[in-house]
């Protein structure tokens, strides 16, 4: 049976040494600060938002929220996130998605300042990651990376098969992965033959979006598989993209669903602003 890979227990850990930070930074006057921009009511966006306020309550981080009209026009929140570029409080701005259709989302993401860009989302910190000097890492392919780590996974050499080439997930997961030289084969739905392919992989990321679509019987014995999916089944059940039962048969390390990648991505939020926030002791910001 494989070994469960805990993200409540790993991101908890994060958490600790995130409040240990926190605590260094206040020693020197600075209290790290996160803008949290959203739009309309939505009902899981409130969720979202509200979750990322409480987990920087409990780290000792500034939450500034701004809750805006459904209607309200592009060039005010243009103007706003100009005002909180600049606001010297302010670590990290986070953009609630998704923005109402009116509003041109690549425009609002690309005003982000770079610099305060802790989602990783803005083309500046994509190019860095891509060129392989990151500056703000998206936090659920980082917080994967920081599991394989504290799970002492080593990538050099490995050939691990990411499923999935989404902005959000798999396309940096992969560049994540090459830059830890790994052997990486990105998948998607136009790849022929996805079984053959992660059946030689010795790592699997799977982040399909499709209930357990990746079959136990395609893991190599011993092979470590990260499953980054929620699917919900019904009222209550959430499922990964990965048939949990028949793979954790023949895999040497595996996440479950919930409580693996899940926990990881605030964690690795929180961890993005503090990194941010000490930066303000570089002779410029980054
Ligand atoms: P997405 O829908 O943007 O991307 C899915 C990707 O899967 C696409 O690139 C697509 O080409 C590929 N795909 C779909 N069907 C395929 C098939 N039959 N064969 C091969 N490839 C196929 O999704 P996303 O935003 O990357 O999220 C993926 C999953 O991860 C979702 O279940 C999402 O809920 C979950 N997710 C979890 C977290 C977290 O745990 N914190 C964060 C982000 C996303």
């Amino acid at each position: 049976m494989a070994k469960i890979i805990d993200g409540k227990e790993i991101s908890a850990r994060i958490r600790a040494e995130v409040k240990t930070k926190v605590e260094h930074l206040a020693a020197r006057g600075i209290t790290p600060g996160l803008a949290a921009v959203l739009v309309g009511d939505d009902p899981g966006s409130r969720v979202y938002v509200s979750m990322k306020a409480k987990a920087c309550a409990a780290a000792g981080i500034l939450f500034d929220e701004h809750t805006l009209p459904a209607d309200i026009g592009e060039d005010s929140l243009l103007a706003l996130i100009e005002e909180i570029n600049k606001d010297e409080r302010i670590d990290g701005i986070l953009i609630q998605l998704p923005l109402p259709a009116h509003i041109d989302e690549r425009r609002v993401l690309e005003s982000v300042s770079p610099h305060k860009d802790v989602d990783g989302f803005h083309p500046f910190n994509v190019g860095r990651l891509a060129l392989g000097n990151p500056l703000f890492r998206p936090c659920t392919p980082y917080g994967i990376l920081k599991m394989l780590d504290e799970s002492g996974v080593c990538l050099d050499g490995k050939d691990v098969v990411v499923a999935g080439r989404s902005n959000l997930v798999g396309k940096p997961m992969a560049m994540m992965c090459l830059a830890r030289n790994a052997t990486v084969t990105l998948c998607h739905s136009h790849t022929r033959d996805l079984g053959r392919k992660i059946s030689a992989a010795d790592v699997v990321i799977a982040a399909l979006g499709r209930a357990e679509m990746v079959r136990g019987a395609w893991i190599k014995r011993g092979a470590v598989v990260i499953d980054v999916g929620i699917n919900r089944i019904g009222e209550k059940k959430l499922v990964g993209d990965v048939e949990f039962e028949a793979a954790s048969k023949r895999a040497g390390a595996i996440t479950p669903v919930p409580g693996g990648v899940g926990p990881m991505t605030i964690t690795m939020l929180l961890s993005n602003i503090v990194e941010s926030a000490e930066r303000r002791f570089s002779p410029w910001r980054a």
